[in-house]
This record gives structure tokens, C-alpha cells and sequence, in this order.
């Protein structure tokens, strides 16, 4: 079967197939050569790995990924696009097609079967709709997990890897990097894609942690004083965070807190770095405990 990175090939196939792009699966498919080994050089991989692609399409990057790695497993949810898999993955026999919603399926127990519960590269081209619901979903459920290299729309990208002070910077910026450490590998034009996405896109390469860069009580409260400090950008740390009733902090506590990390009365969420936030969310915990 021909290299699909090649648009020629591309064309050939949704010719031959009669592919109707489905939008609602947020189908755009590389036709770039140039891109498909960017992300694959970016990814690391070798052919000491399982690789787990989400969103195959017609199976452009899987063929990278077959001759790169041991194994691949690629997970399409469009049935229609199943039979043109077949066709142009036959050449490899070290590829598993599963026709599932990734959001619906068990990554844990494939990484126990496939990899003897060892940590895993992720490697695609995602579906821009369900982008944060897919990575969240991965770290979320503990997956054991090597790194996590992602085609995502630019603007997602640059949130990933935001620092303090910036305006990209968010609860997405500390929820990543929680968990990973993100790197932007290439930033990729609209016509790279076929059909053409209405956005710019980046590749993105999160390497995770094997443990967390920071030790908090509880993990579920951090990221609920994280969401508070963000949902309300423009208010003083102080005022977002007693004005959150998920939180239950009254203003004492909350100004007692920031006193204790030794900031100022109106310093603002979005200039706290992860550890402080671990740090805070840990001060708050010890006040409602001595309630
Ligand atoms: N990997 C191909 C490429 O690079 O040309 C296609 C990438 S396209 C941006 C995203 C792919 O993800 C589509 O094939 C789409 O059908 C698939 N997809 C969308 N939602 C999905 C889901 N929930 N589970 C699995 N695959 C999904």
C-alpha cells in the first residue's frame, strides 16, 4: 500500500472509498509528510514500544507508527472507515484496529494486556473536539503512561504549556503540568489537512511525570482551589476563593491562608506556580480541619 502522507495517495483513497469527511467526528487528515515525521521524531518512538493512536482516520500516521514501533493499537470510532484500514494497514502485521469511542473504552486493562502494565506512548492526530476530555481522561484514570504526543489546536497547545503571568495561563496550564511536562514540538498550518480545519494546530509532546512534581493532601481539592482562583480571573485570590461555595472557605480563612504563604492581600491566582497552589490547598485543608 502507497504512503498516505502523500496527498496523491490521500486522494486515491477517498476516491476509491467515497469518504464523506465527518465533522462531527472532527475528521481533517494529514496529507504532510514532512508533519507525519515531525511527530513521529518528537515521539520517541522505537521498536521497543506499544503505541496507543487515537483516531486513525484512514490510517495515514498508523503507518508510520507500524514501522516505527513493536506494536500499535488504534482506536476509530467511524465505523465506515474500518474496511478502509483493512486495506491500507495490510502490510503490517503489528497493528490492532479497535472500532470504539476512546472515551468509552478501558485503556487500563489494554495496557495490561498489550504491554504488561508498563507505561505507554500515546501518539495521534486527536479529534479537536473532545482534545482536553481524551488527556484528562488518560491521566485522570492513572493509565500508566510514558508520554502523550498530540496534534491539538494552537490555542490548546499554548494553554498547555502557559506559564504565570501569561495570558494562555489557566487551570488547563496546571492540570498538564501536574501530570506532564509539556513541549511544543511544531506548530502545523491548515494545509497540512485535508479538508482544511478553520484553525491553526500544534503538535505537543507531554512527557509524564513517573510522580507528581508536587505533594498535596488531597488532589480532588487542590484542582477544585485551582478552578475557584481561575473561574473568577479578575478577583483577588482572597475574594475567588471564599466566594466559590464548593470550596466552603469563609474570607478569614482564605486571607489567613494567603498570610501564611506569605503573600500579598490582592495577589491574584494566575501569577501562582503549581507548588504554590499545592502548598495553598494544603493550608486551606489544615484551617477547615481546626474548625
Ligand atoms: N490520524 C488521522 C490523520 O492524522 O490523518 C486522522 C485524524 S482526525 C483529526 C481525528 C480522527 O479521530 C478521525 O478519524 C475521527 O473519526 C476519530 N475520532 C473522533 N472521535 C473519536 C472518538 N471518540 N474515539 C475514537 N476516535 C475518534
Amino acid at each position: 500500500m502507497a504512503a498516505l502522507g502523500i496527498p496523491r495517495n490521500t486522494i486515491e483513497i477517498i476516491k476509491k472509498y467515497n469518504i464523506k469527511f465527518q465533522k462531527r467526528f472532527g475528521q481533517n487528515f494529514l496529507i504532510d509528510t514532512h508533519v507525519l515525521e515531525k511527530i513521529i521524531s518528537a515521539s520517541g518512538v522505537t521498536k521497543n514500544d506499544f503505541v496507543l493512536e487515537i483516531g486513525p482516520g484512514i490510517g495515514t500516521m498508523t503507518q508510520y507508527l507500524c514501522e516505527s514501533a513493536r506494536e500499535v493499537l488504534a482506536v476509530e470510532i467511524d465505523s465506515s472507515l474500518i474496511p478502509v484500514l483493512s486495506d491500507t494497514l495490510s502490510a503490517y502485521d503489528n497493528v490492532t484496529i479497535v472500532n470504539k469511542d476512546i472515551l468509552k473504552l478501558d485503556i487500563n486493562r489494554i495496557v495490561k494486556e498489550y504491554n504488561q502494565n508498563t507505561p505507554i506512548k500515546v501518539v495521534a492526530n486527536l479529534p479537536y473536539y473532545i482534545t482536553t476530555p481524551i488527556i484528562m481522561g488518560l491521566f485522570e484514570s492513572h493509565v500508566p503512561l510514558e508520554s502523550v504526543t498530540v496534534m491539538v489546536q494552537k490555542e490548546v497547545a499554548q494553554r498547555m504549556q502557559a506559564v504565570p503571568g501569561t495570558k494562555d495561563y489557566g487551570a488547563l496550564s496546571l492540570a498538564i503540568q501536574y501530570y506532564a511536562n509539556a513541549v511544543i514540538a511544531a506548530n502545523v498550518p491548515a494545509n497540512c489537512f485535508i479538508p482544511r480545519p478553520s484553525v491553526g494546530s500544534a503538535v505537543i509532546k507531554l512527557t509524564c511525570h513517573s510522580t507528581p512534581p508536587v505533594k498535596v493532601d488531597d488532589e480532588k481539592f487542590m484542582f477544585s482551589v485551582i478552578h475557584a482562583s481561575f473561574n473568577q480571573r479578575r478577583k483577588t485570590l482572597q475574594n475567588a476563593l471564599s466566594n466559590d461555595d464548593r470550596l466552603g472557605i469563609s474570607k478569614k480563612e482564605a486571607a489567613d491562608a494567603i498570610k501564611q504563604m506569605g503573600l500579598a492581600e490582592n495577589t491574584r491566582g494566575e501569577v501562582l506556580y503549581l507548588k504554590d497552589f499545592a502548598k495553598l490547598s494544603n493550608i486551606l485543608l489544615n484551617l477547615r480541619k481546626q474548625r
